[in-house]
């Protein structure tokens, strides 16, 4: 499982995360709603060994994720779908794909093996897939970014606010891609602002508020205190 225990990141002087503690369970998809500025996103990027913490661990599957470095998490099954999308523009659809497999370089047929299950999953990139990436949708350049974080092969999945900046029936496309995802044995931790969406699709929610976790529970539960 990924165990988050008494995790704290400063900026500075600036305490962005307050002493955090979190679960996801093998198979879980777990939801961490947050307004803007939450700390949604130095989590992920603590996760995914970008920022060291100040204080406190992060393991998945008994690893520990904040040693800092990146390589090191993703090749332990650690994979960030990161706010914002950040692919290449100016490459095409399938050469960001191909970027997501870094960690597996040498291993070109597997890669070719991982690149047909991304557009099994996402049938409509095959199409694409020759295009620049900055010439598709926000919602197709959401799932692009998706599938190059599954091309390092993950078994968990850091989907931060995949929904950023999309139409209400894309964002629905978006998080049942995610539960499609999970039923494939993928655990995944998603940061939305969203709550409504997101908690349709999770087993269990955290609330953050200022770096702090303060709420948590099952979708239910979550579900009815708002
Ligand atoms: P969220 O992803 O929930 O919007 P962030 O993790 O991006 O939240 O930000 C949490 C807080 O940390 C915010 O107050 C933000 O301004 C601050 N912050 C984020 N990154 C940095 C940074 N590199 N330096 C200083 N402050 C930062
Ligand atoms: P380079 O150093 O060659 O620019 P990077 O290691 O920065 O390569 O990233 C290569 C690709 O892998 C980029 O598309 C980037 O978004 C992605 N990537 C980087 N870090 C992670 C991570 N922790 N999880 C998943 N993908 C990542």
């Amino acid at each position: 499982m990924l165990e988050v225990r008494d995790l704290s990141v400063k900026y500075g002087n600036f305490t962005a995360l307050h002493s955090i503690n979190l679960t996801v369970q093998p198979g879980e998809i777990v939801v961490l709603l947050g307004a803007n500025g939450a700390g949604k996103s130095t989590l992920f990027r603590t996760l995914s060994g970008l920022q060291r913490p100040s204080g406190g661990a992060a393991t998945w599957q008994g690893t520990p994720l904040t040693g800092g470095k990146p390589e090191f998490n993703v090749s332990h099954g650690v994979s960030q779908c990161p706010e914002g999308r950040l692919l290449f523009p100016e490459l095409s659809v399938e050469k960001n794909l191909r970027l997501g497999a870094y960690v597996h370089r040498r291993d070109a047929a597997g890669n070719e093996r991982e690149l047909e299950k991304v557009y099994e999953l996402f049938p409509a990139m095959v199409d694409k897939r020759h295009a620049p990436a900055g010439s598709l949708s926000g919602g197709q350049q959401q799932m692009v970014a998706i599938g190059r974080a599954l091309m390092a092969r993950p078994s968990l999945l850091l989907l931060d606010e995949p929904s950023l900046g999309l139409a209400p029936l894309v964002v629905e496309q978006v998080l049942a891609a995610a539960q499609q995802i999970n039923a494939q044995g993928v655990s995944v931790l998603l940061a939305e602002q969203n709550a409504y969406a997101a908690l349709s699709i999770a087993h269990r929610g955290y609330v953050l508020e200022s770096g702090q976790v303060t709420l948590q529970g099952t979708a239910q539960e979550l579900m009815n205190d708002d």
